[in-house]
């Protein structure tokens, strides 16, 4: 795996390999790596010819300062697991590099209702964030395709937008979440759970799943979401949100009857200070 600090030569690199008739694939993370990221390399190198994997803290993305500060980092781990996952290329940036002018005052992208919602709504400028990273990113990388997970349902969303707004020819696949035995979606911060913390946790997707029974069963979404409430409130969760939306554009679609859009169920509650969200798709 060939490493890079910098864009400038990654984007030759890139750019001698495209001309040479390779498929690019770009997979970006912030580190702590898990099996959820490798599974995103695993379907780029089956999807594509050569996999670039990115690893940036981005802190423009943080809307919490002690969530940026207590991010994991296991770098050499991270090395190792992606060399054995016959990753290509590992972009290593530092926050000079990706931001030569400094983080003040960087552009805004217009992301519309997405913004205002859910994750948007709890976590003010995270989405603009994303967006600023990702598009430094994706002009950097020009992959054919970039992968991403399921997980962060609405940043797909959100990036699906920004590849519009920059009429990107790279192709957006979603990818499905990677769960542990018990169910917990895997997580870059689950690092940061005790082992009590880390027992509770899988009390999401435990809600996630009862969820999806209810609402098959056409229970009304206030009852299902009371349960649900009550079952993170008894496991010491603090609830940010429980929402029940149109899968298509993330809007309310909190009733379980009706026309039959596809419809996702997404959580997001703190353990502590360690802020886990979760989907399915019900
Ligand atoms: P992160 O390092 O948390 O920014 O995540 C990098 C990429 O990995 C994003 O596209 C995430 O959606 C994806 N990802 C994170 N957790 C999982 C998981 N459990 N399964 C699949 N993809 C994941």
């Amino acid at each position: 795996m060939i490493i890079f600090k910098y864009a400038e030569a990654l984007a030759r690199y890139i750019q001698q390999q495209k001309h040479a008739g390779k498929q690019i694939g770009f997979v970006p993370t912030m580190g702590a790596l898990h099996n959820g990221h490798i599974a995103l390399i695993d379907r780029s190198k089956k999807d594509t010819d050569l996999t670039v994997c990115s690893i940036f803290v981005n802190p423009t993305q943080f809307n919490n300062p002690v969530d940026y500060q207590k991010y994991p980092n296991t770098i050499e781990q991270d090395i190792m697991k992606l060399e054995a996952a016959g990753c290509d290329m590992l972009f290593l940036p530092s926050i000079a590099e990706m931001y030569p002018n400094g983080t003040n005052n960087l552009e805004q992208y217009d992301l519309g209702y997405l913004e205002t919602l859910l994750e948007g709504k709890y976590r003010p400028g995270h989405f603009q964030g994303v967006c600023q990273v990702m598009n430094r990113l994706l002009t950097m990388v020009q992959a054919h395709k970039l992968f991403m997970g399921q997980k962060d349902y609405q940043q797909c969303m959100v990036v699906s937008r920004l590849l519009q707004l920059m009429q990107s020819t790279t192709e957006l696949v979603t990818c499905p979440t990677l769960r542990e035995a018990d169910g917990l979606a895997m997580s870059s911060r689950n690092l940061r759970l005790s082992p009590e913390e880390r027992q509770k946790a899988t009390t999401i997707f435990k809600c996630l799943a009862l969820i999806k029974e209810a609402y098959n069963q056409h229970i009304a979404w206030p009852v299902i979401k009371e349960k649900a409430v009550q079952l993170l409130a008894a496991a010491g969760f603090r609830i940010d949100y429980v929402e029940l939306a149109d899968a298509n554009t993330l809007e309310p679609a909190d009733t379980t009857t009706g026309n039959k859009v596809p419809r996702v169920a997404l959580i997001a509650a703190f353990l502590n200070d360690v802020r886990l969200i979760d989907n399915m798709l019900v």
